[in-house]
């Protein structure tokens, strides 16, 4: 499985620029898109899913067209957006069936099967009678991702699943994503959350304000971030001024003042030295880097 991604920009028709010229490759695995929010994640994922044309730019599945071939492409996909509702008062179970209908499991027998499958899959089979509008945060991402696995597709796309979830539902539903993703199946997984990525994705891309800030593995984008990210011993006057000048990254009391984690190239004339880096530290460092590029130019 291959998406290639070229020069792919949307202007919305009130003018707003969402995503600007992105070159990409996915491959195999779980991929991340990782970025803030308004950094281009959602309109991106809308055009992979063929919800929305780009104004400018291709995008190929295994050599298929997103435009030209949209039905094979459609029939490769499932989706999981970001404001995924259930509506009136099915249950769990009746849900999961509908969705198996759409799919085209005609069959009632194979259609029972496939949902009685897929609601042991994501840890739901006991909540089947339950109302699905009335289920938890965590259970109705995982009912979502069901609904989207039941035609069996080659690539899922997850658009912000963990927001709001709590911190034992978001590792359930990030261990449940890593699960699903073999060698056959493609995961996508936007969000703005460092830990959705950092435990789980073998690929991933830094999008902000619509650019591609930086793609490659995790382990990669850390690695670039190295001697870049300082602990400064400060007081109390130079706290303010290092506050000022770089993108603190933690900041921790001292009897002798602060002790101040930041991300910077070089640190004049203060105190500190480098620390290991992580993917938080990276993604900080990367974002910054990418507007001085743009206020320099
Ligand atoms: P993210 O998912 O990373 O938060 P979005 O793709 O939702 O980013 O938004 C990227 C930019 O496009 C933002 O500036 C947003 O305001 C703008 N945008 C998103 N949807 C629309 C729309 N339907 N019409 C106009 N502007 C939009």
């Amino acid at each position: 499985m291959k998406i290639t991604i070229e020069g792919l920009s949307k202007i919305y028709p009130n003018g707003n620029r969402a995503i600007n010229n992105i070159n990409l490759e996915i491959g195999d695995g779980m991929f991340g898109l990782l970025g803030p929010n308004g950094a281009g994640k959602s309109s991106l994922m809308r055009i992979l899913v063929t919800l929305m044309q780009p104004s400018k730019g291709k995008v190929t599945i295994d050599g298929y067209d997103l435009i030209k071939n949209r039905k094979e492409i459609r029939q490769m996909l499932g989706y999981l957006p970001q404001d995924f509702r259930f509506f009136s008062k099915l249950s769990t179970y009746e849900f999961l069936d509908y969705a198996a209908r759409l799919a085209g499991i005609k069959n009632s027998k194979e259609r029972g099967q496939a949902v009685d499958r897929m609601l042991e899959e994501v840890g739901l089979f006991e909540a089947r009678d339950r109302q699905a509008n009335r289920l938890s945060g965590g259970m109705k991402r995982r009912l979502g991702i069901a609904q989207a696995l039941i035609n069996s597709p080659k690539i899922i796309i997850v658009d912000e699943p963990t927001t709001g979830l709590d911190p034992e539902e978001r590792i359930r539903f990030r261990n449940l994503l890593s699960s699903i993703s073999t060698q056959e199946v493609t995961i996508i997984l936007s969000t703005h959350i460092v830990g959705d990525i950092s435990s789980t994705c073998k690929n991933m891309a830094l999008l902000n304000k619509g650019e591609l800030a930086y793609s490659g593995s995790p382990d990669e984008i850390v690695s670039q971030a190295n001697g870049k990210v300082w602990l400064i011993k400060a007081t109390e006057s130079e706290y303010l001024e290092i506050n000022e000048k770089y993108p603190v990254i933690s900041t921790v009391p001292t009897p002798e003042g602060w002790e101040i984690q930041i991300v910077a190239d070089q640190i004049n004339g203060y105190y500190g030295q480098n620390i290991d880096p992580n993917l938080e530290h990276a993604y900080v460092y990367f974002m910054e880097k990418q507007l001085n590029q743009w206020s320099s130019v």
